[in-house]
């Protein structure tokens, strides 16, 4: 006979997802096989609510934000990726490469805001020589002393290595005397070779991605990991993605905190493939959160997400919200290549975190908490209502 507080929740979890319960709640690890389940499952809420125990014995209802601001140095790119509507190309947004100038420029825009993060990352671009992302460290650090620089995919960092003609391991710590404080670990989208194969041939592959990954971990650099989900790949990828993240963890533990990223098709060469839904959305957040169990944070990128569905995610095991950005060039608003702004104020991040009933915590790149201070008045800044989509 089973006592009533397990009845219930063999009745909202389901009798099928009951050996994952009693794993979550004894602090197993899942397994691969656990993962396809939980991707497969119909029980959305029941994924969900496995995912919201774990969040909550890490976090409670703290949720994340920080004050940071994107740059997207330039667009122009060979690797052509069938996934990706930055690039230039004909028909597609016009090229451009940020002089330092431009960068100096753009910080200066919104040197105001209290912002602690600095988020660069661009096409890879030839023309651009080593001295380049040097210097684009160091007019960062000139403009806003004691900024964290989180910049460069682990395939940007393949060109720089290739422009300076020297080791990896000199590489990043060359940058990181200019500047560099972590990686945003983007570049390999989910850790599949056939999905490289036939989406991202021209980019590294997996194995030289980790194997960038462990250089950035043995120069003592925090990295940050990813997953793009919603094109070609199957749920079996999507568990395997999981897995390997997980295992690469457990090796070097230079990993802070796991994004899954949302397919956006409009203006790539993947537009016949319908959008994620928000049902995709919430449930990437929550299996992340269930398999990553030596990551601290999983973030709901409100860019790709929409404020509406990360607002719902901090329930599905999401504890951080990622910040203000300022501009973003990775994916377009309505498909205008020109409309660069997608922007949330601290005010904005504080009442979407206390509309979801979570508590708001202002922090740093590292997760240090900073005291927030207030952004003046009277800027003029092109707003994304609360109550908009983005997609
Ligand atoms: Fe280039 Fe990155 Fe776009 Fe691929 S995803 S085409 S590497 S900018």
């Amino acid at each position: 006979m089973l006592d009533s507080s397990r009845q219930r929740v063999v009745r909202f979890v389901g009798a099928e997802l009951m050996d994952i319960y009693d794993k979550v709640i004894a602090g197993e690890r899942l397994d691969y096989n656990d993962g396809v389940r939980l991707y497969a499952t119909p029980n959305l809420s029941a994924v969900g609510y496995l995912a919201n125990i774990v969040r909550e014995r890490l976090h409670g209802d703290r949720t994340y934000y920080v004050r940071n601001q994107h740059i997207n140095y330039t667009n122009i790119c060979n690797k052509f990726c069938k996934f990706c509507s930055f690039y230039a190309k004909k028909g597609g947004p016009s090229p451009y490469e940020m002089s330092l100038e431009d960068v100096r420029r753009r910080l200066t825009e919104h040197l105001e805001v209290p912002i602690t993060e600095i988020h660069m990352v661009g096409g890879i671009n030839p023309r651009l020589p080593y001295e380049y992302y040097l210097d684009l460290l160091r007019t960062v650090k000139e403009v806003r002393p004691g900024v964290h620089i989180k910049a460069f995919t682990m395939v940007e960092l393949i060109e720089i290595q290739r422009q300076a003609k020297k080791p990896l391991e000199t590489v990043l710590v060359e940058l990181k005397e200019a500047g560099l404080d972590s990686l945003p670990g983007g570049g390999i989208e989910i850790l599949s070779d056939r999905v490289h194969q036939e989406l991202f041939d021209r980019k590294l592959d997996g194995e030289g991605w980790m194997d960038v990954a462990r250089t950035v971990a043995k120069v003592g650099l925090t990295q940050y990991a990813t997953m793009l989900y919603g094109h070609i790949e199957t749920l079996e990828e999507r568990a395997e993605h999981l897995v390997s993240l997980r295992a690469l963890q457990d090796e070097t533990k230079h990993f802070v905190t796991m994004t899954p990223l949302c397919f956006h098709p409009e203006g790539t060469e993947l537009e016949h493939i319908p959008h994620p839904t928000g049902y995709d959305d919430l449930r990437n957040i929550a299996v992340a959160r269930l398999m990553l169990d030596n990551f601290a944070h999983i973030k709901s990128f409100w860019i790709m997400n929409t404020p509406q569905i990360s607002q719902t995610a901090l329930w599905y095991g999401a504890d951080d919200l990622d910040g203000t950005i300022h501009e973003y060039e990775i994916t377009y608003k309505d498909g205008d290549f020109g409309n660069k702004k997608q922007v949330l104020t601290r005010p904005q991040m504080v009442k979407m975190i206390e509309e979801a009933g979570r508590i708001p915590i202002e922090r740093d790149s590292l997760y240090n908490e900073v005291t927030p201070t207030e952004e003046p008045t009277g800027r003029s800044l092109h707003l994304i209502p609360l109550n908009a989509s983005t997609r």
